[in-house]
Formats: C-alpha cells, structure tokens, sequence
C-alpha cells in the first residue's frame, strides 16, 4: 500500500527524530582529517514521498559531504550511459564481505572489483562516467548529482583538499585496478574526480530526494525531471539492497527491509520503492562506517510507515 496519510508521516518524522536526538553513541570518522571536526549533536531526518511531498525535523538543512553515497547515484548514471550488461560484467553486484577500501577483495578475485559500493568498484564505476576529460566527468557528476538532489550541488573544498592530501590508498587501489586493466585511463584521475564526488555538499533534504527519484522509477518528485529510466532504478536498488551498508549490509536487511546506502560523513539514504525514501544526517558512526542515529531512525520510519519489503502486511 502507499504511504500513510500526510499528518501522520509528518509526525512519525518528528518523532524519529526525537527518540534519537540523544542517543550518543558512535564515532566521528577521522581517517578524513577535516570530518574530525564537526558537531556530534547535528541530526536530520527527512522523508520525501513520490508525489513531492517533503518532511523534514532537525538539521535537515546543514550540508555535508555526500562520500560514499555518491557511489549509487554514479553508478545509476553510468548504467543510464552504458547499460546495466556492461557495468555489471566491469564491477560487479556481489558483495565483498570486507571493509569499503579492502585491497583483498581484489586481490581474492583476480582484480575483478566485485561492486560499485566499494571503493575499487566505485572508482572502475567514476572511471565509465561520460566525458571526454577528467574535468568534463567531474562536471558530468556534479550536475548528474544535481539533477536527482533537484539543485545544483557544488564541491566543498575543504574536504576535497583534506582527502586528496590523505587518499593514499585509494591511489594504490586504482593503481591495481590499472594493473588488471580495470581502468583505462589515468588512474590518479580517476581518483581527482572520485574524490570530488564524494566531497560534494548535500543535505539530509538532498539525499530524501535523491532516493525518492530512484523510488519513483527515475522521475525527481520535485522536479518532475527524469533523471534515470525506471531500469537503471531497478538495478541500482538491487545493488544497494545487497550492498549499501558495507560489511552489514545483511544486518541492515535483515532489520530495516530497504536498500540503502550510507557515507562517512554521517549520512544515509534508505529506498521504499514506489512510495518514497528517508534520508538522515548525524556524524558519529559505527565500526563499518555507519551513521548510528540515522540507521536507528531510519529503522523506527521503517516499521512505523510498513515500509520493510519483505514484510507481507
Ligand atoms: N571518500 C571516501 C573514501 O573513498 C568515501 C568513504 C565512504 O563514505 O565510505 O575513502
């Protein structure tokens, strides 16, 4: 069935937020220098629904570093480019088991990257973003980003400038994939513009509207542009169900129902398709990497609005 009705959603959105406000657990991500330093307390929790409507309570407009969610919505436009058939048989859909920048995984599997949400994957993925240049892929991101979020997204500099100083390893990760002869072009590129990806500024608003153009099979609720075709949403959220909370993607399922993906900013977005997504905003993660208010208030929208795809009533 669909959402419930309006007042209702608006509610259980309040009160999401409200229920984990305190809660104080986790850790800020530190391996960026600069993510050190943001405030623990900011929390946002918004829902957008397909047919536009928007809920939002707390921080729902303090901007942050999209990181690795970036990741779904990149590959989504280069299946848009090239197929589903062709990323799959470059990246891969299964998942790895292992942490987002393992170099294991590639090398257990003969450098084949195994999914777009892990770091090698994402970076054979930004690598198959049209554009003759690496300046012009990176504009192809930023405005192919934008056109899901319904705004123009812009880079944040700072972060941009603190990880490209500290991505030693995701240079050695590209550097393998060249290896293999999974990336083509110059690998240290690829990482620029990977690294510009995962550092444009989005909200908790911007990432609810994201997914709810991918649950509205491709349409930007608020825009009413299409963005994807309704195929490319489909196979996007069937990576993202498999593969979107690093290494507990399977807890995430198995507990919340909904493909999802999440970044080391502190953000998350969760898919209902057909109906709408939530996205949240709140820095302190887990041990994998997830934001611990945003996956347990993502979680109490799930249950409170049916929302768990493998739920039958
Ligand atoms: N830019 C980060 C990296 O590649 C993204 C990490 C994440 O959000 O998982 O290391």
């Amino acid at each position: 069935g669909a959402l419930p009705r309006w007042d209702r959603v608006e509610h259980l959105v309040v009160e999401a937020h409200a229920r984990y406000r305190d809660h104080a657990a986790g850790d800020v991500a530190d391996y960026i220098p600069v993510l050190a330093a943001v405030d623990p307390a900011l929390f946002g929790v918004s829902v957008a629904v397909v047919d536009g409507e928007l809920h939002e309570a707390g921080d729902t407009g303090v901007e942050f570093s999209v990181q690795s969610i970036s990741k779904a919505f990149v590959y989504a436009l280069v299946c848009e480019a090239y197929g589903h058939e062709t990323v799959r048989d470059r990246v891969g859909v299964n998942n790895t088991g292992l942490p987002f920048n393992s170099v294991m995984a590639l090398e257990l599997n003969d450098g084949h990257p195994m999914n777009p949400m892990v770091n090698a994957g994402a970076l054979a993925t930004t690598a198959m973003m049209p554009g003759g240049t690496p300046a012009e892929q990176w504009e192809n991101v930023r405005t192919g980003l934008s056109r899901f979020a319904g705004r123009p997204l812009e880079l944040d500099g700072v972060v941009y400038r603190s990880e490209s100083e500290t991505n030693i390893r995701n240079r050695a990760i590209a550097r393998l994939l060249e290896s293999y002869g999974r990336i083509e072009t110059d690998p240290l590129e690829v990482v620029d513009v990977y690294t510009r990806q995962c550092a444009l500024r989005v909200t908790a608003r911007d990432l609810a509207v994201m997914g709810a153009t991918l649950a509205d099979g491709g349409v930007n609720p608020v825009t009413g542009e299409r963005v994807v075709s309704a195929q490319v949403c489909r196979d996007t959220l069937a990576v993202l169900a498999s593969t979107g909370l690093y290494e507990r993607s399977g807890e995430w399922l198995f507990e919340i129902g909904l493909p999802a993906k999440s970044g080391v900013a502190g953000g998350i977005v969760a898919v209902a398709p057909g109906k709408g997504a939530i996205g949240t905003f709140s820095p302190p993660l887990d041990s994998a990497g997830n934001s611990v208010r945003g996956q347990r208030a993502t979680a109490y929208l799930s249950r409170a609005l049916g929302l768990n795809l493998f739920a039958s009533s």
